[in-house]
């Protein structure tokens, strides 16, 4: 695997490529790898002659300085899991090489960036718009590589895309979990196990509100229901869970169908802010 951590010389290499015919998958990270971003890897390599890995805490998209912080970095780690993977190239660049002046440039996506993860993470989704628009001038990559687990940024990137005319095919995978069935994050690396036992309840709400939604019962008294047991939960915060139409991100209505019904969350534990989601009914 080759490691850039500059930006001209990357291009130069990627071009020389992409002129002799050779297609290019971009895996976006922050790092702190797991298996699901080893799944976007493997996709990508599935699908791509060669396969750029970013790793980069990208600080515009944290609202919460301590949040930046904390992110776990596990750099060696990542290098090596990314070998054993055959990724074929691994871009890991400074700040002072993505962000050349004042970080007051922002993006505003209407409705879509002010529900949700949006509305908890103020400037979140601008931050992460910016720097992966920097990401696919850079690499220019033929498809680009995303988790399910973000479902919303999924959704602002798609936006994006469409709105700057960036020519890329955008790639959604699905959401790799533990056993348990806890999603797998970075931030896990976090979490006692005391503390990963409490973050189960993201994932059990998630599965018993779509059982008790596609019986046929109503959401508001769900939503109650899983706001009690978040309380009654010691050290664990729930931030909101919500039923929303899957395009638009709107409050979903039995009209919309259950096909196009989709339940997210965030929580607090101690700390540590999760996030999950589901679709009614599996894609
Ligand atoms: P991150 O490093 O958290 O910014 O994530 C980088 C990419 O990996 C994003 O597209 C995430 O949606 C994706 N990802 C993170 N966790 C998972 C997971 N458990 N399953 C599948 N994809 C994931």
């Amino acid at each position: 695997m080759e490691i850039f951590k500059e930006i001209e010389p990357l291009r130069a290499f990627l071009k020389e490529k992409r002129m002799a015919g050779i297609s290019i998958g971009l895996v976006p990270t922050m790092g702190a790898l797991h298996k699901g971003h080893l799944s976007l890897i493997d996709s990508s390599k599935a699908e791509n002659d060669l396969t750029v890995a970013t790793i980069y805490v990208n600080p515009t998209q944290f609202n919460n300085v301590e949040d930046l912080d904390k992110y776990p970095r596990t750099q060696e780690a990542d290098i090596k899991l990314l070998e054993q993977n055959r990724c074929d190239i691994l871009f890991m660049p400074p700040n002072s090489e993505m962000y050349a002046q004042n970080r007051d440039f922002g993006i505003d996506f209407g409705l879509l960036d002010k529900v949700l993860e949006g509305k908890f993470r103020p400037g979140h989704f601008s931050g992460v718009a910016i720097v992966v628009s920097k990401l696919f001038n850079i690499v220019m990559p033929d498809k680009a590589y995303f988790g399910q687990k973000d479902y919303q940024q999924f959704k602002i990137i798609d936006r994006l895309k469409d709105e700057l005319k960036f020519s890329v095919t955008l790639r959604s995978l699905p959401i790799i979990r533990e056993e348990s069935g806890l999603a797998m994050s970075s931030r896990n690396q976090r979490l006692t196990e005391t503390d990963q036992k409490k973050a189960l309840l993201l994932y059990k709400s998630l599965k018993l509100a779509k059982s008790k939604i596609l019986e046929g019962h109503d959401f508001p008294s769900l939503h109650q229901q899983i706001e009690k047991q978040f309380k009654d939960e010691p050290n664990v915060k729930l931030e909101y869970f919500e039923l929303v139409h899957k395009d638009t991100l709107q409050p979903y209505r039995k009209s919309d169908g259950v096909e196009n019904g989709i339940l997210l969350v965030a929580a607090f534990i101690n700390e540590i802010r999760l996030i999950d989601n589901m679709f009614l009914v599996d894609e």
